[in-house]
């Protein structure tokens, strides 16, 4: 049985997303409401804006409900503000900006520079083998620090940029926008259990 596998769609890139799993023969669907949350069996959080998408998750009372999914381990994949959404410490985020603490990174809010500072790089993954991964960055995050628990799975310029502690992979580039579909098989066989 193929597990049911959300993306959180209140805000962003959430589209592509959806696409790249029908690429992979996984029917996602979009979360939008709590209900739909409770039946997600594993969560691609997208990019964005993380500062609109925590607020969101605040009005359309989702927080708490992720909060507690997460903590009980469920297979979770944040791209860009969906990795910072997933940190469990952020700086320049807006003042109080909450993070859900599910991977034991620190991350940097636009740690790049600004959207005239985006930039593509090819990555070395070893856990995809082959071809390099072609990563797309916007605004992206900067990861400071990566706990003993993080294994890094890819860096750029010595930074990590894709990061996996247990169940929670997170990357601070795009994998949606490019052809390559190898991520999200990763997170979809080796995570997800599919
Ligand atoms: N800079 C954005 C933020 O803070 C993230 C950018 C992105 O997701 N492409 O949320």
């Amino acid at each position: 049985m193929t597990p049911a596998v959300g993306v959180l769609a209140l805000q962003g890139a959430f589209a592509r997303h959806l696409d790249v799993l029908r690429q992979c023969g996984v029917d996602g669907y979009e979360i939008r409401t709590a209900e739909e949350l409770a039946g997600c069996e594993a969560l691609i959080i997208p990019g964005g804006e993380s500062t609109t998408m925590v607020k969101l998750l605040e009005t359309f009372e989702l927080d708490e409900p992720l909060a507690k999914l997460l903590a009980a381990g469920m297979p979770t994949f944040g791209t860009c503000a969906g990795m910072i959404l997933l940190a469990s410490s952020i700086s320049d985020g807006r003042p109080g900006q909450r993070c859900f603490d599910a991977i034991d990174i620190d991350v940097r809010r636009n740690g790049y520079g600004r959207q005239i500072n985006s930039f593509e790089a090819d990555l070395h993954v070893d856990e995809l083998g082959g071809a390099p991964l072609r990563a797309v960055f916007i605004r992206a995050p900067l990861v400071e620090r990566a706990g003993d628990d993080v294994e890094v799975l890819a860096r750029h310029e010595g930074v990590p940029v894709l990061c996996r502690q247990g169940p929670v992979l997170v990357s601070s580039f795009h994998p949606e926008l490019t052809d390559d579909d190898r991520l999200h098989r990763y997170f979809l066989e080796r995570i997800a259990g599919t």
